[in-house]
């Protein structure tokens, strides 16, 4: 039998089976462990909102009723040939967030930069790390917060346009995008956050499975010896190797740590 060359791709079961951080750390190590590190750089997803009354997109397709697939009418290609059926389905997905209040997660994230220099690189749309006041965010999804016209190249606030139909841009009148990345769309400062990574001193990735690439390539940019910690209630993919891990519910761990 021939052996596998060494560049062959991993199996994607390889690639999800959970891998068992080195360390499992409770609350107060990780308030140590975070407290010696002067550059942090966090990644977020989903998890980090879900205590903002923001559900996971992943794992709402229950409430789906429409014929075509999510994955199909979230995406680039349909809004630019179907703008308004774009518009109509994106607002009912997305618009409420704009509702949406940071919870004490987002805090949490934000108050460190009163001692350490904090980059938060997030795959989240809901702005809610600015609002929290984090200053150094990457919205490497975008933000619901924003439209941009494509040909123009230019974003206006999406305020600007609630409740119409199909949103048209001020200069040439074309169709609005949300400055979110859809699906086949691009993703935003990716090398701005590798490089983020690269001179961090611990970099935290916090309420996301890292699922969705090419974000989730991001703690392979971490420099070897530079400690990782996973944040979630579910054990890591296999691939990272992360240094610690600190499982469970988010609010509960944040809780703990102000004991
Ligand atoms: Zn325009």
């Amino acid at each position: 039998m021939t052996p596998a060359p060494s560049s062959s791709l991993q199996s994607f079961e390889e690639l999800q089976a959970p891998g068992r951080p080195t360390q499992k750390i409770g609350p107060e190590e990780l308030g140590e462990l975070i407290g010696k590190s002067p550059k942090l750089v966090f990644l977020t997803g989903a998890g980090v909102s879900t205590a903002s009354g923001i559900p996971d997109f992943q794992t709402t397709d229950a409430s789906w009723s429409y014929a075509l697939p999510r994955t199909e009418m979230i995406s680039l290609p349909y809004f630019l040939t179907h703008p308004e059926s774009f518009w109509k389905v994106y607002s009912e997905l997305f618009m409420g967030k704009l509702e949406a209040q940071p919870n004490e997660v987002h805090h949490w994230i934000a108050s460190l930069e009163k001692d350490h220099r904090v980059v938060v690189a997030t795959q989240n749309v809901d702005g809610l790390h600015a609002m929290a006041e984090s200053t150094n965010v990457l919205e490497c999804h975008g933000s619901i917060w924003r439209v941009v016209c494509l040909p123009c190249r230019v974003t206006f606030p999406t305020q600007l346009f609630l409740g119409e139909d199909l949103p048209t841009c001020p200069h040439c009148g074309s169709p609005l995008k949300p400055d979110v990345s859809l699906f086949m769309d691009e993703v935003h400062c990716m090398e701005e956050a590798a490089r983020a990574i690269g001179e961090a001193d611990l970099l935290l990735v916090v309420g996301t499975s890292l699922r969705v690439g090419p974000f989730n390539e991001l703690p392979l940019a971490l420099p070897p010896g530079i400690p990782s910690l996973w944040m979630d209630q579910e054990e890591p993919p296999g691939r990272y190797g992360f240094t610690y891990g600190c499982l469970g519910e988010l609010t509960t761990i944040l809780g703990e740590m102000e004991k």
